[in-house]
């Protein structure tokens, strides 16, 4: 496999291709050219889904242990050059490089678990007996792959949430499209690229570099793909199931997560995970902790010692290990959050820490009395400013963090099992944590939204059920 340095080539079913036209990839902290890929057209998706059907006959006749092979094989590789696979995030995206080799770490994870859920892949048998008339009859199901998927990924886990959807497809025995985010697509070709190393046969995965305006509506609409797998903004989301038409679709969509503490939890514990929480991969994250609703009574001391740990956050250069939070990913999103935060302070919001921005980097900011016709109010930010609500009791807290359109996770402190259990009970999320904030996942565990949130659900063995159908046999016996 020949490393590029610049003037990278895309992963067109089986073959590495360039085009005339190209996408520059910036390093978001200084907006130095790293290097460019091919802005793909909507003749070259046309192609790649032609190919692509060849690639679904391929997959589907892969056995069992050829797709364990493969997948396992390609997180060998990627362990085995994990550092290139961590620079590379920590260059075009605006993860530090902690962050980065963490999110590899899970990558690598993630493509296990594809692997080892291949196996597991069952049906049952049904008990045909049961209808009246049917006593001669005897049958199963099992599960079939789909075919052809396309996959649509966002910028801020530009290599784990890419793996999130080649992983469980292929080892599901479907073909996978996938269309990285246009500011963050080197990471997901070097995910082509170890599957390349891993002996995935040709057709079966293809990377197409490129806008979403021009070639988004190519894979989404086409009719020879079964399912279009999105992660990123609702906008967007939301575009694309309207057009989608008679597909299986799945959205990973956006929030804007609730942490509630109350006056009995171990507060240490709450400010050290909830500022891990607000401010991971510079608040861009779809689990970020954007709401934290605290118990009056230990509104002042919590408030402190988050600012304080807050104010001893280090900004700045991403590839060094010190280095605790870096840019956003683009000028214009760190504008984006100022001007939201700024309307915020305008309409009378109380800034405790930060608020201050120099070219895509955004300080680590709280907010307090928020009013609630602010953006920031409802909205999700992305970007890392939290907001802090003083609260009277648990069933307050919830209400409010409740009355949002969004609804993927959220976490409560407090050492109260009763209280726990309501706020289980109560909360309108996908996922809850107790005694940890709303930025807590693995890569097994079910992952998916209520409200506009989502739909559907990742997390490898849910996502294997996504990408497969039932298909029912029925013997007639004499
Ligand atoms: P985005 O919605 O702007 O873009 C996501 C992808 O859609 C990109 O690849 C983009 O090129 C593509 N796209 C844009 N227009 C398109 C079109 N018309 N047709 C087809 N594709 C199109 O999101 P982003 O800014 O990259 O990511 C941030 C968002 O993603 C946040 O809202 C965040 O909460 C969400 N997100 C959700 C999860 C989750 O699992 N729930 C995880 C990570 C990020």
């Amino acid at each position: 496999m020949t490393t590029q340095v610049i003037g990278r080539k895309m992963y067109l079913a089986g073959d590495w291709v360039k085009r005339d036209r190209i996408i520059e990839v910036r390093d978001p902290q200084d907006n130095s050219i790293i290097d460019t890929v091919p802005a793909a057209s909507a003749e070259d998706m046309f192609q790649c889904i032609e190919e692509a059907k060849e690639g679904a006959k391929i997959a589907a006749t892969m056995p069992v242990h050829e797709r364990m092979r493969i997948v396992n094989a390609a997180a060998d590789y990627i362990e085995a050059n994990k550092e290139k696979y961590a620079r590379t995030i920590a260059k075009e995206g605006s993860k530090t490089i902690r962050e980065a080799t963490t999110e590899v770490s899970r990558c690598i994870r993630t493509l296990r678990i594809s692997a080892e859920e291949a196996r597991r892949i069952h049906g049952e048998t049904i008990p045909f007996d049961q209808m009246p008339g049917s006593e001669n009859r005897v049958g199963y199901y099992y599960r079939f792959p789909i075919g052809i998927i396309g996959a649509i990924t966002p910028f801020n886990d530009p290599l784990n949430l890419v793996a999130h959807k080649v992983g469980p497809a292929i080892a599901s025995g479907n073909a996978i499209i996938v269309k990285p985010a246009t500011v963050t697509p080197l990471s997901a070709l070097l995910l082509a690229e170890a599957f390349v190393q891993a002996g995935l046969p040709p057709k079966v995965l293809s990377v197409i570099t490129g806008y979403g305006s021009e070639i988004g509506d190519v894979l989404v609409t086409h009719p020879a793909i079964r399912m279009i797998s999105f992660t990123g903004g609702l906008e967007v989301g939301e575009d694309i199931a309207r057009k989608a038409g008679l597909k299986k679709i799945s959205m990973e969509l956006g929030s804007n997560s609730p942490v509630i503490v109350l006056e009995d939890a171990d507060l240490e514990k709450a400010v050290e995970s909830t500022v891990s929480g607000a401010f991971w991969a510079a608040g861009q994250n779809c689990l970020g902790v954007q709401r934290i609703y605290i118990q009056e009574s230990i509104m002042e001391s919590f408030q402190k010692s988050f600012v304080e740990r807050t104010n001893r956050y280090r900004i700045g250069d991403k590839q060094s290990e010190l280095t605790d939070m870096g840019p956003l990913i683009t000028e214009k999103e760190a504008i984006r959050v100022e001007n939201i935060v700024n309307e915020a302070i305008e309409k009378g919001a109380v800034l405790l820490t930060g608020g201050e921005r120099k070219g895509a980097f955004y300080s680590p900011t709280v907010l307090t009395n928020v009013p609630e016709d602010c953006t920031i109010s409802k909205e999700e930010i992305f970007g890392p400013v939290v907001l802090f609500y003083p609260t009277y009791d648990l069933d307050a807290a919830i209400q409010q963090s409740n009355d949002v359109n969004y609804g993927l996770q959220a976490g409560i402190f407090t050492k109260d099992i009763e209280k726990a259990h309501q706020a289980i009970a109560k909360m309108d999320v996908g996922g809850i944590m107790i005694n940890d904030s709303s930025d807590y996942r693995i890569d097994a565990m079910p992952f998916g939204g209520v409200k506009k949130s989502g739909l559907g659900h990742e997390g490898v063995k849910f996502t294997i059920q996504e990408m497969t159908e039932p298909k029912v046999v029925c013997f007639k016996l004499s």
